[in-house]
């Protein structure tokens, strides 16, 4: 106990991101990031940034941005969010749209940060089972809740909905806010943000953190109809009036400009997947079917905790989540072809 801090403090439950090792080079399976580069225009953009606009606060309405992005998924400006990251994104619309009196619904086995942002900002939430295959079955998420929040495709099962299911979802629950995050829609899966016009209640949120190769920028988005992003930015105003820098907009605008290069990183990192998804099964892992640039997969002979640690210890990193029905289940990202090479070579010796 620490006599300094706020209640709340002391019953928070933070979330564990996986392992950004400082100290030796890893290949690096583990957090799902792109193994390609940001297209060459964002490079370009950051030589060509006037760094005397460093002086400068950003525009707080991020209005070139947003513009850039209002046109390219065919929406307008007011239908479009920006934050640091879409954790940042979902936070505010965790507070904004899902506290309500009654619980909020997501899977039993879905993004982690889900649980730890109803902690940070007390929402009740209860989990809806997937299915025996991994699957999330629509009609078990029932009205009369506060909320729901699905990601498509899901993590860490890379397994996607179909835009049927989701408009299915959507019209069982006319009077909830239902957030889709598609941070690994790029990867095969099809975005909701087409339904918006249609749906008052529906708020997707992306990011360029994996298909446009920029963890490290933070810019995550949301688009919705004007009055569900209306509530993001009273509250994104009430917390951090600049929450995307000069150079992170710089940067962002000149990767949706690159429409070729975005098509052929997403594009490798799907056959790249395929390829991996069978070499495993080759190897005796049982591989979800994924939508996105992960596989989670398990051996039939040996436990999944195993494998981890001795992949790590031969510099190669995943992710393993100690948690009920996936404890036997590595989350392994696709990584590059040189990358998948060492990691079955690996495995295949670990497993001879
Ligand atoms: N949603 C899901 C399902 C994720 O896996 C992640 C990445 N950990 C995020 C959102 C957040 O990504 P970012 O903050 O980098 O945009």
């Amino acid at each position: 106990m620490n006599k300094y801090w706020s209640p709340i403090v002391h019953e928070l439950d933070p979330y564990v991101p996986g392992e950004q090792p400082q100290d030796q080079q890893y290949i690096k399976l583990n957090t799902n990031e792109s193994p390609y580069p940001p297209s060459p225009a964002v490079s370009a953009a950051l030589q060509a940034y006037d760094c005397d606009q460093l002086r400068r606060y950003p525009d707080p309405e991020s209005a070139r941005l947003v513009e850039a992005l209002a046109a390219y998924h065919g929406l307008q400006p007011e239908q479009v969010f920006v934050g640091n990251g879409s954790d940042e994104v979902l936070a505010h619309a965790f507070q904004a749209l899902l506290q309500k009196p009654a619980a909020i619904l997501f899977p039993d086995i879905s993004y982690s940060f889900y649980p730890v942002y109803c902690g940070l900002y007390r929402i009740d939430f209860e989990t809806v089972p997937l299915d025996g295959e991994f699957r999330i079955e629509v009609d078990d998420y029932r009205p009369g809740n506060g909320g729901i929040v699905i990601p498509n495709p899901n993590a860490p099962t890379g397994i996607a909905l179909p835009l049927s299911a989701i408009r299915r979802l959507l019209d069982n629950n006319p009077d909830s806010t239902v957030i889709i995050d598609e941070a690994y829609i790029d990867f095969g899966a099809e975005s909701a943000a087409r339904l918006i016009a249609d749906y008052e209640n529906l708020l997707v949120v992306q990011t360029f953190s994996k298909s446009r190769s920029l963890a490290g920028l933070r810019l995550g988005t949301a688009f919705g109809q004007a009055g569900l992003i209306e509530a993001l930015q009273r509250v994104k105003n009430s917390f951090n009036s600049y929450p995307v820098d000069n150079l992170a907009s710089a940067c962002a605008i000149a990767s949706i400009g690159d429409e070729d290069y975005f098509r052929e990183c997403r594009q490798r990192v799907i056959a790249s997947r395929e390829r991996l998804a069978g070499a495993l099964s080759a190897l005796g892992f049982e591989v979800l079917p994924s939508s996105s640039n992960f596989l989670l997969a398990s051996h039939r002979d040996r436990s999944a905790e195993s494998l981890y640690l001795e992949l790590r210890s031969r510099g190669i990193l995943v992710r393993y989540f100690k948690k009920p029905r996936i404890d036997n289940w590595l989350r392994i990202t696709v990584g590059s072809e040189p990358e998948c090479d060492h990691l079955l070579k690996a495995l295949a010796k670990i497993l001879d």
